[in-house]
């Protein structure tokens, strides 16, 4: 995460995004040429095993470095990249740099390198005719198996209707995971669960947020565990951020997680000396 620096300026220009038009087709104009001079880059943040904090994952994270607003955050560009269809060529450099790295941490890491590598896919990307074989295309190109590369998809993205629930079915054939990112925030349809080919299901942070309270959002964290549990998915809580939250989750049977209280999004050599720095600690029942 660029740690507070250009915090103010990604106000000031979401602000700008919400009220000026011509803001928004310069962030899309701006974001074009970005991709072709080396502005962009991912970050990766750990998926840990609970309760010892061992890296099990990475999610690879788009970053901005714009030469005279610094950086801007996903959050801002990424629905601009949507709305202007720059989202296309934007992911598919994402995917093919993500499956790069993880070649590279084959190579370096051996056994300890990240076991799967996420990556975010957004609905445009979903939705576009031959997704599917791109991502068989870009497996080709760099060498990476297909089991090691997991597509994050949110529930909206697959519930947008046309072919993204083909595509995500064809993706799943090439032994590519899916993971239902941000779960419990969209359209949440438990049917989906039994039409999409899932294998990870990420709990959203606002339920995990709360999951100490011992109220419903901890109620909804227990029961999403249960459906994984019978459903033979992969549950992963998202933005655990302290240790009470970690403890809570282990306790109720998490055995993932991914947030600041384990690590921040890092460059990819981070990756290669991460340590756990936290043993979640049983909390009394
Ligand atoms: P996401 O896929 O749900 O990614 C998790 C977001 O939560 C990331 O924000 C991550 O930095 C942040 N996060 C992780 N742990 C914590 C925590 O403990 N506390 C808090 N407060 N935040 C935490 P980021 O990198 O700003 O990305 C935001 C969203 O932008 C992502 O949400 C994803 O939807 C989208 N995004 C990011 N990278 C890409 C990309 O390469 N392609 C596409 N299509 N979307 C992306
Ligand atoms: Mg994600
Ligand atoms: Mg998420
Ligand atoms: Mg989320």
């Amino acid at each position: 995460e660029a740690k507070g620096q250009g915090k103010g300026r990604q106000v000031v220009y979401d602000d700008r995004m919400d009220h000026r038009t011509a803001e928004q087709s310069r962030v899309a104009a701006d974001l074009r040429g970005a991709l072709d001079t080396d502005q962009l880059h991912l970050l990766y943040q750990p998926i840990v095993a609970m309760p010892g904090g061992e890296l099990f994952g990475v999610e690879a994270l788009v970053r901005w470095i714009h030469p005279e607003r610094g950086p801007i955050g996903p959050n801002l560009f990424i629905p601009a990249a949507e709305r202007t269809g720059l989202i296309v060529p934007l992911g598919a450099w994402i995917l093919e740099e993500a499956c790069r790295q993880a070649v590279r941490w084959q190579q370096e890491m051996g056994d300890a390198a990240p076991r799967t590598v996420s990556v975010n896919v957004s609905a445009r990307q979903l939705r576009e005719a031959g997704f599917a074989g791109e991502v068989d295309a870009v497996l080709r190109r760099t060498g990476l198996p297909p089991q090691v590369l997991t597509v994050e998809v949110t529930e909206t993205a697959v519930f947008d209707g046309g072919t993204a629930l083909d595509e995500l079915k064809a993706i799943a054939a090439l032994g590519v995971k899916i993971a239902l990112d941000d779960f419990g925030t969209g359209h949440s349809s438990l049917g989906l669960l039994r039409t999409c080919p899932a294998d990870i299901l990420k709990v959203d942070k606002s339920f995990v947020d709360d999951v100490t309270g011992g109220g419903e959002p901890a109620v909804i964290v227990a029961a999403l565990l249960t459906i994984c549990d019978g459903m033979r998915l992969r549950a992963v809580a998202e933005g655990v951020e302290t240790a009470e939250q970690a403890a809570e989750l282990h306790r109720l049977g998490y055995r993932y997680a991914q947030g600041y209280h384990y690590a921040r999004p890092m460059a990819a050599e981070g990756i290669t000396v991460y340590r756990p720095a936290h043993r979640d600690s049983r909390v009394a029942a």
